[in-house]
């Protein structure tokens, strides 16, 4: 009988699918690799996995634990499942831009939420950093993955998501792009790919404008779950061959365009990823075989990028969602 023994048993071995509709003709073969597929909906549960393992074997996280971590909620998902399989209790500290869905589904799972400003500098004592490092210091038996700096995060995409790419795909792809967050993913799946390919896979980071990686001071931008204001631990900028900064209304414009075209219903980093990817595909023309990661699904963000008038606060909005025409009305 083929029964998982727990959905913890479930992450990874997510399929690539081709897009179809948001190509350009001539392009190369653009394939998404969907990460709201894992049981807790994004890639983050690859890293939850590796990073509980680890600190079990370590002792930093002892029997009847406490988990605590910054998150704009993925990743608090993904270490929710672990936690529940394993009976440890779970805090997480989220900024306050992440949608409100967001944090009620950390709750659902039984984690403990704590909401802290967005805009403040990461060394502010009001920042998400700053206290979670305090309730550290304060719960007894705390343990802190922290996903910025853990080598086990890019390790737990170096061990999966590389291998899983190169072998769906036969060892035929040339690119690959994913947007950079902690840098786990692009990180470890990178170095992967160039390690199993000579260097033949070429790595095409992708940052939401204003971001450290694109060169940026770290200015606010609403795509959320990638860019930083600083460089953690995590990213190995040896990595990418490139990096490609995109701007919030062309990533939101082409998230929508994924639910209602590719029938792909994820997050906003998705749409930033896929600007990018098909940049490189047009570019690169049609013997390149693109692989774009997209991290997680648009259920949590319904109030947000799939709602007209907050779209439209922004100045985003160019297709309504109840438009009947694929053509832009602005
Ligand atoms: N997109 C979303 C929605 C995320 O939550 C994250 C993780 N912060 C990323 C992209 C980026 O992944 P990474 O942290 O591995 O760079």
């Amino acid at each position: 009988m083929r029964i998982a023994d727990h959905v913890v048993d479930l992450v990874g071995n997510t399929p690539l699918v081709k897009l179809n509709s948001v190509t350009k003709p001539g392009s190369g073969l653009v394939a998404a690799k969907v990460e709201y597929l894992n049981p807790g909906g994004s890639s983050k549960d690859r890293i939850a996995v590796r990073m509980v393992d680890a600190a079990e074997k370590s002792g930093a996280l002892k029997p009847g634990g406490t988990i605590v971590e910054p998150t704009s909620g993925n990743t608090g998902v993904g270490l929710a499942l672990v936690a529940q399989q394993r009976g440890y209790k779970c805090v997480f500290v989220c900024p306050d831009k992440v949608a409100e869905d967001k944090r009620n589904v950390l709750k659902a799972y039984g984690a403990e939420v704590v909401v802290c400003p967005t805009a403040v500098p990461p060394e502010h004592p009001d920042s998400y950093y700053s206290v979670s490092d305090r309730l550290v210091r304060e719960i007894d038996g705390a343990w802190k993955p922290d996903q910025y700096s853990n080598p086990a995060g890019p390790q737990s995409h170096y061990e999966t998501t590389g291998p899983e790419i190169w072998r769906d795909t036969d060892g035929k792809v040339t690119h690959f792009v994913a947007g950079v967050g902690t840098g786990g993913t692009i990180t470890g799946t990178g170095r992967y790919l160039k390690e199993v390919s000579d260097g033949k896979v070429k790595v095409v980071g992708v940052d939401p404008e204003g971001s450290v990686y694109s060169g940026g001071s770290g200015r606010p931008y609403l795509v959320e779950g990638v860019g930083e204001d600083f460089w953690p631990a995590a990213y190995d900028p040896s990595i990418p061959d490139e990096i490609i900064a995109v701007s919030d209304a062309d990533s939101f414009d082409m998230t929508r365009r994924l639910a209602r075209e590719e029938g792909l219903l994820v997050g906003g980093s998705c749409g930033m990823a896929v600007v990018a990817a098909l940049k490189v595909a047009e570019r690169e023309g049609p013997d390149s075989l693109v692989v774009v990661l997209l991290p997680d699904g648009g259920r949590g963000y319904m109030s947000k990028i799939f709602n007209d008038e907050w779209m439209s606060s922004y100045g985003f909005l160019r297709t309504p969602l109840d438009s009947h025409t694929a053509e832009p009305v602005v």
